[in-house]
């Protein structure tokens, strides 16, 4: 459970004394329009409660028409039209005339004769937890800026002002942004003001130096739910591994910031100088593993994705989708560079290592699309993810998985084309010299296959073309012989109730797909119908587990809503198929170079 705050009569008090709060507030800034290039937005906590948020922009003298617009999307791959939770825009002169709003399209609105600057007001509803959302409720407020303040298009390449205010008492704030002297905090730009996340509320702070940096920790959880000293220790070992095996520190400062939730959670996201990561608070009693492994790989992203950033994503536009083929490098690589950074942290061993790796191969061979869609097709499909139907294991690959795994081949590549001097690292280091840190960005798979060639000294157009432009089976023992692993096959049958539910957002379940000729289909199951309960039980979270402990011949019933609108009871047998799983294997006579080489690559680096 999270912490509430109460409410009392106290609190109650409090929220009364906002109202006049806000209008002393708006009074006083009719007075301040600045006549510098500066954005200035005050957000206030209006209503926690209501989860209502308002926004005042103040537009400095300028040209007499301007335009704002609230991004369809950030942080994740998805348009999610945050322009939804707009409840109204209003906007006024110096003197607090009013001043026409046009809408132009469902994110864009347009101010006029604001010549002399404008105040723009308007306000929004912030419900969606998570690492990429905005959330302002009684415990907290977690800010995805993107999703909360417009960009005012003409000025996106200067400087903004963000200040907070009718924030309740006892609450702070927590950001990467730089705080300015006058109060608030600045960014140079609307794209790094919107790159840093806030977090309002109480919660724990720690702090360290590694790596000659200055790293903050800010944890919003139950205090029974974590062990601070342990985060840290992990975190310093993260930080170490990672700024040493790219030989960089591209930043003085960097804030980790933590939610344990009890519910549904899970994730990270990446940001320049900080990240914001969700872990189910049981996850993270159970192991310290999953908190390394997601800190791993967003901790990775200031480099890769951040600053070794593909063209293809630049500029962001607000308005619509940034098609990339390049999700496979910046994502999925970033997942195999974590894994490195855990091996060589000594958070990941060699074993739990080959285990992970055998389970990702296990999910990419098992999903029938791995030979119909590529990794970069499926990088531009990231768009389709928040779609239930284009999870189906028929129509995509993720791009994470198949990403990692060609990290993992195209290291072990790397290292045989160059006898050894170059690794994955190598790759990565030689895009942060000739990329990043040249101002430019890379053009997608061949701007990967630049750098690869260029430490390998080879060509190594094949392996592009086969397994990244391409939906060539990956010879999974070619690559590893050289490190002495080899992948063992093993098929075997496993209870299959015929069909595959997915979970809609909504939370009910519905029925995703159906194996052809199953008893499933027989009964009269169809791909659409809603499951309503299983064996008696109402479809609740733990529907997906309940599923999978059924054993061959157990009889599944499922009270199902069907497309005629119809409750209907099916009952059917539990049937088998065949599972492939694969296992990583010492090669017999392995040899001296060849454990050498093992030795070398479990920790990232050419011999
Ligand atoms: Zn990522």
């Amino acid at each position: 459970m999270r912490r509430r705050i109460a409410t009392s009569g106290r609190v109650r008090q409090i929220l009364r004394e906002r109202s006049a709060a806000v209008s002393a507030v708006l009074f006083l800034c009719f007075a301040f329009i600045p006549s510098y290039a500066a954005t200035s937005y005050t957000i206030s906590l209006a209503s926690p409660e209501r989860h209502l948020i308002e926004v005042q922009m103040l537009l400095p003298v300028g040209a007499a028409q301007r335009e704002l617009q609230l991004p369809v999307w950030n942080a994740l791959y998805q348009v999610r039209d945050f322009a939804q939770c707009v409840n109204w825009v209003r906007a006024k002169d110096a003197a607090g005339r009013s001043l026409t709003v046009r809408a132009l399209d469902k994110s864009r609105w347009q101010i006029a004769d604001a010549q002399g600057g404008a105040v723009v007001e308007y306000q929004i509803v912030a419900d969606s937890p998570g690492p990429f959302g905005a959330e302002l409720n009684s415990h907290h407020a977690f800010l995805n800026l993107a999703q909360v303040l417009m960009n005012p298009v003409d000025a996106r390449n200067g400087p903004m002002v963000v200040r907070f205010s009718l924030i309740p008492e006892g609450w702070h704030v927590a950001t990467p942004l730089a705080s300015v002297p006058e109060g608030g905090f600045s960014a140079d730009d609307y794209d790094r003001l919107v790159d840093s996340p806030v977090e309002i509320g109480v919660f724990h702070e720690s702090d360290f130096d590694e790596a000659g940096a200055h790293f903050r920790v800010i944890v919003d959880a139950e205090p029974g739910d974590y062990d601070m000293n342990q985060i840290d220790d992990t975190l310093h070992k993260v930080v170490a591994a990672a700024t040493g095996w790219m030989n960089d520190r591209p930043f003085d400062r960097y804030m980790f910031l933590y939610h344990f939730p009890h519910g549904p959670s899970g994730g990270g996201m990446e940001h320049a100088y900080s990240t914001a990561i969700s872990l189910n608070a049981d996850v993270l009693a159970k192991s310290p593993e999953p908190l390394a492994s997601v800190t791993s790989h967003e901790f990775f992203h200031l480099w890769n994705v951040k600053r070794i950033r593909p063209q293809t994503l630049e500029p962001v536009d607000y308005t619509k989708e940034n098609y990339t083929r390049a999700l496979w490098f910046s994502e999925g690589c970033t997942s195999t560079a974590a894994d490195i950074i855990q091996l060589r942290s000594g958070l990941l061993e060699e074993r739990r290592f080959e285990l992970q790796l055998a389970s990702e191969i296990n999910e990419l061979e098992g999903r029938p699309a791995h030979l119909t869609q590529s990794v970069e097709e499926s990088s531009l499909d990231a768009w389709l993810e928040g779609h239930a139907s284009y999870q189906r294991a028929e129509r995509s690959i993720s791009y994470y998985n198949k990403g990692e795994l060609l990290g993992i081949v195209l290291d072990l590549a790397v290292r045989d084309a160059s006898h050894d001097h170059a690794s994955l690292r190598e790759v990565f280091q030689w895009m942060n010299q000739n990329y990043a840190k040249q101002g430019k960005f890379f053009a997608d798979s061949e701007g990967v296959r630049e750098a690869a060639e260029a430490v390998s000294h080879s060509d190594l157009k094949w392996f592009f073309e086969k397994y990244v432009a391409g939906t060539e089976e990956i010879p999974w023992d070619d690559f590893f012989r050289n490190v002495g692993l080899r992948l063992i096959q093993q098929t075997n049958k496993v209870a299959d109730a015929g069909f595959v539910p997915s979970r809609n957002s909504d939370g009910s379940v519905s029925v995703a797909a159906l194996t052809a000729g199953s008893s499933a289909e027989r009964a009269g199951l169809r791909v659409g119908d809603t499951v309503l309960e299983i064996n008696g039980n109402a479809t609740k979270r733990e529907f997906v587990r309940d599923l999978a402990g059924l054993h061959a011949g157990d009889t599944i019933t499922l009270e199902i809503g069907n497309r005629a609108g119809a409750e209907v009871e099916l009952k059917w047998k539990v049937g088998t198929r065949a599972e492939s799983v694969y296992e990583l294997k010492d090669l017999e006579n392995i040899t001296a170079d060849q454990r050498t080489r093992r030795a070398a690559w479990l920790k990232g680096e050419a011999e």
